[in-house]
């Protein structure tokens, strides 16, 4: 297997696709800075190596949901600004402080929470102000944000914070045409003119995640957040395939066959018996399954290649492995198989398992387990 010693099943993260999409997207950006998005271990790709590709590749800041992510980051040598935007009350916004994390406020409160570790820490937290522009998940919405700004302004003279951004979220990016986008970008618009008018100056405006970076210009502002387009997969949803993207998946998924039988026609195949073989073949297993993020949707839908082959997955996915019927091919324990890569040898895409799993590419790569060792080249 890659990477030299013995491998049942390989998460294969390829660093230069990583660099050169992020070198794309800050392309596509303009003027506009790059915040490479990493929660969720780099969407499983590997926390600290996706920071420095993505670093190498021309990203100014990293992005992660929880301070606990930022402090990874912190603890592995990895100087770059990073912004955390998730945070409960009783997070630890002191160490936040003392590690140079921005992170945001969504509300008074959590402003004033921000405000009293600051104090503590005899030194201001960098913040980003966020605007509920429409979306219903984090922020404040029109009716709260002139409180917001107002704190915030006080809190910025008192030495306590240093604003230093104001962000959103877009909900229908991925659906190019939605009226729901142009709304909340004018929204965004005129929470930054009421920030600007409290007597704010956010250096940092930012709405934008992969699919605004590459399809919506005039959502760019001074920096931008792709995730998933980092790791070289289509934010854009079904049907709305981005055609001519220089991007390139960076994730490979494999394992290696553990053993391959001959069976009858008429043979149930795993458990519930969802299928059933049609004749005399040779059956192979595979051992992956949900417990490593192969998602039992897929089941009798997800396709893998064998040198060069597409077969599906005969029944259900179980915990830790699954069945392909491969005729009267010569597969043999061993053989590499590959569950999903860049396409570019016949494979199936994140995409492909995506769709076969009732899901979005997102969630394909997220749910690889710790259990797969990550392997870089
Ligand atoms: N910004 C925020 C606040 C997010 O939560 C995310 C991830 O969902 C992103 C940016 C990146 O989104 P995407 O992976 O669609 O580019």
């Amino acid at each position: 297997g890659a990477g030299g010693g013995y491998l049942r099943a390989s998460c294969t993260v390829d660093l230069d696709a990583i660099r050169e999409n992020v070198a794309a997207l800050r392309d596509r950006a303009g003027t506009a800075e790059v915040m490479a998005v990493i929660k969720a271990d780099a969407y499983s790709h590997g926390l600290v190596p996706v920071a420095r590709a993505a670093l190498d590749g021309g990203a100014g800041r990293l992005g992660v949901a929880v301070l606990e992510e930022a402090f990874a980051l912190r603890a592995a040598g990895v100087s770059a600004p990073v912004f955390a935007w998730l945070a409960t009350p009783g997070a630890d916004f002191p160490r936040a402080i003392a590690e140079g994390i921005d992170v945001a406020a969504y509300s008074v409160s959590q402003l004033e929470e921000i405000s009293r570790a600051a104090a503590a820490a005899g030194a201001p937290a960098t913040v980003h102000l966020k605007a509920d522009t429409g979306m219903w998940r984090g922020g404040a919405t029109g009716e709260d944000w002139p409180e917001l700004v107002t704190a915030a302004y006080r809190a910025e003279r008192e030495g306590l914070i240093d604003v230093a951004g104001v962000w959103s979220h877009l909900a229908c990016a991925d659906e190019p045409g939605h009226p729901c986008t142009g709304r909340q970008l004018a929204v965004f618009a005129e929470a930054v003119d009421v920030a600007t008018r409290a007597g704010l100056r956010p250096r940092l405006r930012h709405i934008a995640n992969s699919a605004a970076t590459l399809t919506l210009p005039e959502s760019h502002f001074d920096l931008v957040r792709p995730g998933l387009a980092i790791y070289g997969l289509d934010p854009m949803g079904p049907d709305q395939e981005l055609s001519g993207s220089a991007l390139r998946p960076a994730m490979t998924l494999a394992a290696r066959v553990v053993q391959a039988k001959r069976a009858p026609g008429g043979a149930g195949v795993s458990y519930g018996h969802r299928y059933t073989t049609a004749r005399e073949t040779t059956l192979a297993v595979v051992p992956l399954g949900y417990a490593d993020g192969v998602l039992r949707s897929a089941s009798g839908l997800g396709q893998v290649m064998v040198s060069g082959r597409q077969y599906r997955i005969a029944g259900r996915i179980c915990m830790d492995q699954f069945v392909i019927d491969v005729g009267d091919d010569p597969v043999a324990p061993g053989d590499d198989v590959v569950l999903f890569g860049p396409g570019d040898h016949g494979e199936p895409t994140a995409r492909a398992w995506a769709q076969a799993a009732g899901t979005i590419p997102y969630e394909i790569v997220t749910r690889i387990g710790a259990r797969v060792p990550r392997v870089y080249v």
